[in-house]
């Protein structure tokens, strides 16, 4: 049998997909794989994740040390409440005590994460930025957006900072998906852009809007509204560096320099206006779940023999 690894996991629950990531202590990657969500969890959530799991550490001689699981949700302060997930095929039952029963089941720690978090967690790392101040703007299906401060992810008092996609800026006429009027979320999202697409007939694909509908006044006013929104965080957060990317962003012919010229024309003068870069997220899909094991790694290596872990074997 070869060497025993020391790993932490991570995965990434989407509405589509689970995505899974086995990392080394050291971040050296050892599988990353991909499941359709409804099938992975066929049998219930807990022994579908474990069971994937344990097949993993048996195939790779390894000891967990921590999992970290993000979700389209909103967690609470303590990373073990599911608050609300609208866009999984998950009971609200089947969320009860989940974080307690991967444990019992797994033997190492879990904490549970917006997934949002997780992307940024994912671009931090691979800019070098973690002792930095950094905001993420991922402009999707939603506006997502977090918050990287002193080393991770900053939750707020609840857990659920860093909404921006609900800041009331968008169309007072409009409710939003989480039952609030006027998000920006109405006017600045994938699923805005669709709506205005789908109004009629059009000769082009939603995924070539870019290339065909730039000069649209929807569109350059979503965009108008994105940059003021990322301007307004920028101002208030004073961050070294703003990461930019989601769906949105990633479709061809996407004007990135124009919304970074846009948003440039709201930041504070001189500071943080001078000082204040713009980086491209990457968007390989593995990125939420490498960011969990990432941040699995920094939760969990040091006092993981210590906390409630694997037992260590003299
Ligand atoms: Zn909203």
């Amino acid at each position: 049998m070869h060497q025993q690894h020391n790993v932490v996991a991570g995965v990434d629950m989407g509405a589509t997909h689970i995505r899974l990531c086995l990392q080394t202590m050291a971040g050296e990657i050892l599988h990353c794989e991909k499941r359709r969500t409804a099938q992975a969890i066929e049998g219930g959530v807990v022994a579908g994740i474990t069971g994937w799991l344990e097949a993993l550490f048996e195939q790779h001689n390894a000891r967990c040390y921590g999992l970290v699981m993000g979700f389209p949700a909103l967690v609470g302060k303590d990373k073990r409440t599911i608050i609300s997930t609208p866009n999984l095929p998950l009971t609200a039952e089947a969320l009860v005590g989940l974080a307690e029963q991967l444990e019992s089941a797994l033997g190492c720690p879990v904490e549970f994460s917006r997934d949002v978090n997780l992307q940024l967690s994912f671009d931090v790392q691979e800019n070098s930025l973690t002792d930095k101040e950094v905001l993420g703007a991922y402009l999707g299906t939603g506006m997502g957006f977090a918050i990287w401060l002193n080393g991770a992810p900053w939750t707020g008092a609840h857990g659920v900072a860093g909404e921006l996609g609900h800041i009331p800026q968008g169309d007072m006429q409009q409710n939003c998906g989480c039952g609030n009027p006027g998000c920006l979320e109405t006017v600045c999202s994938g699923l805005a852009l669709r709506r205005w697409y789908e109004q009629q007939p059009r000769d082009y694909e939603l995924g070539e809007l870019f290339i065909h509908a730039l000069n649209e006044p929807f569109v350059q006013t979503l965009l108008d509204h994105a940059a003021r929104a990322i301007a307004t965080s920028i101002n208030l957060f004073d961050p070294d560096a703003v990461i930019l990317g989601g769906g949105v962003m990633d479709m061809p012919a996407f004007p990135r320099e124009a919304l970074i010229a846009a948003t440039r024309r709201h930041v504070r003068r001189p500071l943080p206006w001078e000082a204040v870069r713009f980086l491209s997220a990457s968007s390989s899909s593995f990125n939420g779940a490498q960011g969990a094991a990432a941040l699995a790694r920094s939760r969990f290596t040091l006092q993981s023999v210590a906390a409630p872990g694997p037992v260590v074997h003299g």
